[in-house]
């Protein structure tokens, strides 16, 4: 059988896990193999139906008080517990963050490898897959081995695509994980929420982002004191996260925020790959950095060679003046 995760959040399901499942359906069709899928916790009569239109035979619902909130080790060990009871030759899910977040720890309690965010599979003894690796900025072919084949999907890759005919009533079966209390051992304590009324860093039109160079915590008054003048957001390199000046929320790179402004300010920041992911959909880019040579330099649009505590603080002066 091949099993693939449906992921929801709150009750929500994401959509992309249809895709996951089309790929599953996909690759149990030449060999007629039944196609099954795990949930946590509850499934709507609308999810039993959206399977069924998918092709799923057998749904695994896993059901635990520990369920509550988001527990990685513990999905990761349901999805274990039923891929082991019934021989699964593949195991799939979305290649969201949760989705890559919980088959990277299927793979390390069955010890076997993971092919995150496949587009394409080629299916046989092993599988040649093709996936994106940083951040989508190039493919790679790869040989997955293994009795079971793990992969998540990169979200819109693969279209969903409901069976034509022969949709079928899944058979539900419900059932509580065995779980340690290692499996507990991450979870969700605590949900705090975002300010109220604070724009967003992905619809941001001016994001001002602070690097290293910033310095400290501090250091970012200057950067929001530019942002509010310009009715933008701020963010931060993993560099600034890492250290604690900004939460992670505020991250911009391959391992955190995606920004699309019309205008980027880059304020001590070096323009690592990594970054420059998260930041490539800028339409205009002015990086303010001492270094000339730093690598923002080749991909700004405009730039400051200059200390960003002078330059900054000159720019919003500049525009209070302005506007009187
Ligand atoms: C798997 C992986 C994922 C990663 N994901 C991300 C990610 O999502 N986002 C991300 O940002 N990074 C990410 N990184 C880290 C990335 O490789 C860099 O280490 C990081 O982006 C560097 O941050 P920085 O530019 O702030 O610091 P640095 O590289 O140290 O650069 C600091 C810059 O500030 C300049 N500077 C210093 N003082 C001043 C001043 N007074 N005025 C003006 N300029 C000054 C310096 O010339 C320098 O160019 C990731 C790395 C890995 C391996």
């Amino acid at each position: 059988m091949i099993l693939t995760y449906i992921e929801q959040t709150g009750g929500k399901i994401n959509a992309a896990s249809f895709e996951a499942l089309t790929l599953a359906r996909q690759l149990a069709e030449p060999t007629n193999a039944p196609l099954h899928a795990i949930a946590i916790g509850e499934a709507s009569d609308e999810l039993k139906r959206r399977l069924g239109v998918f092709g799923v035979n057998t749904l695994h619902l896993a059901q635990h008080d520990a369920f509550v909130e988001y527990a990685p080790d513990a999905y990761a060990a349901s999805i274990v517990e039923i891929a082991r009871a019934n021989n699964a030759s593949a195991i799939l899910a979305t290649g969201s963050e949760r989705g890559n977040e919980i088959l990277a720890r299927v793979a390390a309690k069955m010890n076997l490898p993971f092919a995150a965010n496949v587009t394409d599979v080629q299916s046989g003894d092993d599988f040649i897959v093709t996936r994106l690796r940083w951040g989508g900025s190039l493919f790679e072919q790869a040989k997955l081995h293994g009795t079971t084949k793990i992969l998540s999907v990169a979200p819109n890759a693969i279209p969903s695509q409901p069976v034509v005919t022969n949709s079928f009533v899944p058979l539900t079966h419900s059932f509580v994980p065995q779980l340690s209390e290692y499996d507990l051992r991450v979870r969700v304590t605590q949900r705090i929420e975002g300010e109220r009324g604070k724009i967003s860093l992905g619809e941001a039109r001016v994001v001002v982002g602070g690097g290293r160079g910033v310095g400290s915590a501090e250091g970012f008054q200057k950067l929001e004191e530019l942002a509010n003048l310009l009715g933008g957001a701020v963010g931060g390199s993993r560099a600034v996260t890492s250290l604690g000046w900004r939460a992670h929320a505020d991250q911009i790179g391959q391992t955190g925020n995606r920004i699309q402004p019309e205008l980027y300010i880059a304020c001590g920041v070096s323009g690592a790959i990594q970054h420059m992911i998260g930041a490539k959909a800028s339409k205009h880019i002015l990086a303010v950095n001492t270094d000339p040579e730093a690598p923002i330099m080749f991909k700004a649009d405009y730039a400051v060679i200059g200390d960003l505590h002078q330059v900054i603080p000159a720019i919003s002066a500049e525009i209070k003046k302005r506007r009187g």
